[in-house]
């Protein structure tokens, strides 16, 4: 890691395929704020998700000499857009949360994705500023991860928490660990796999009751578990196989491409 007044050196590639989404930021000013945090830490993709205001002068204001990394910000309308091709995604929340969704502290969770970032692309993903990220929102992630507080205030402005977590990335550099060569299963895939898995549940009627509540469970483990591309074909063509026995051909358009490898 370059230390202040060093000269300066060229940034991995991995932190390239790094992506800092934010999703319906509020206010052009932490808009610029956050894009000034994360250029200053070598990271270079913003993606904004229905920001209310962009572009906006303020932004620019705030970016200061990150106005070049906050005209190439992607604008998407829904977050799936922004993380559908990641292979990693952590949700940043304040919030204390009921569900049980696995917690990285802010430098496991910049360990995880500048590893991921070293083959594919990974993102952290915020929330408004006033209210955070929706559960369904929080669900689309594998992670979620939260900045330790004190205990009278848990929130933290929306731009101070992308610089917590562009720093923590920048201080993994030097322990980062490469990743598996095997390609991950991006979000697109995993949510290919739970929709497929939620029509042979309904198909085989499991479970009677809240099968919501099973889903999640599914969700929960699929996420956290690291899967590549081929195992997701795996688990599909075996579902296609149950649907196949149970004499349930009637498939979704997104269930057509269902890999047939592992079919046999
Ligand atoms: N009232 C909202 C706070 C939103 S702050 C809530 O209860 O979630 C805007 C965003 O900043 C949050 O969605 C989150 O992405 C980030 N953030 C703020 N405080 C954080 C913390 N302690 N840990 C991790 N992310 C935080």
């Amino acid at each position: 890691m370059s230390t202040p007044g060093s000269p300066t050196v060229a940034d991995p590639p991995a932190l390239e395929r790094i992506r800092v989404v934010l999703v319906r930021p509020r206010h052009p000013g932490n808009i610029g704020a956050a894009a000034r945090a994360i250029k200053t830490m070598g990271l270079s993709q913003l993606w904004l998700v229905s920001p209310e205001r962009f572009p906006d002068p303020e932004a620019e204001i705030l970016a200061a000499e990150a106005r070049d990394l906050l005209a190439s910000a992607r604008v998407v309308d829904e977050l799936d857009r922004a993380i559908g091709d990641c292979a990693l995604t952590i949700a940043t929340s304040a919030r204390e949360r009921s569900q049980d969704w696995p917690l990285l502290s802010p430098n496991s969770a910049a360990e995880r994705v500048l590893s991921c970032a070293g083959v594919a692309e990974a993102a952290l993903v915020f929330g408004p500023e006033n209210s955070g990220l929706k559960s369904a929102e929080l669900y689309r992630c594998q992670y979620r991860s939260a900045i330790p507080t004190g205990a009278g205030a848990r929130s933290l402005n929306l731009s101070h928490a992308v610089q917590v977590y562009a720093y923590a990335i920048r201080s993994a550099l030097d322990s980062a660990e490469p990743s598996e060569a095997a390609p991950l299963a991006s979000t697109e895939d995993r949510e290919r796999l739970y929709r497929h898995l939620r029509q042979v549940l309904e198909a085989l009627d499991f479970p009677r009751r809240d099968p919501e509540h099973l889903l999640l469970k599914f969700r929960a483990l699929g996420n956290r578990s690291d899967l590549r591309a081929a195992e997701v074909s795996l688990l599909r063509g075996l579902l296609r196989r149950v649907e196949q026995r149970i004499g349930n051909t009637e498939c979704d358009s997104t269930m057509s491409e269902t890999p047939r490898e592992a079919d046999a």
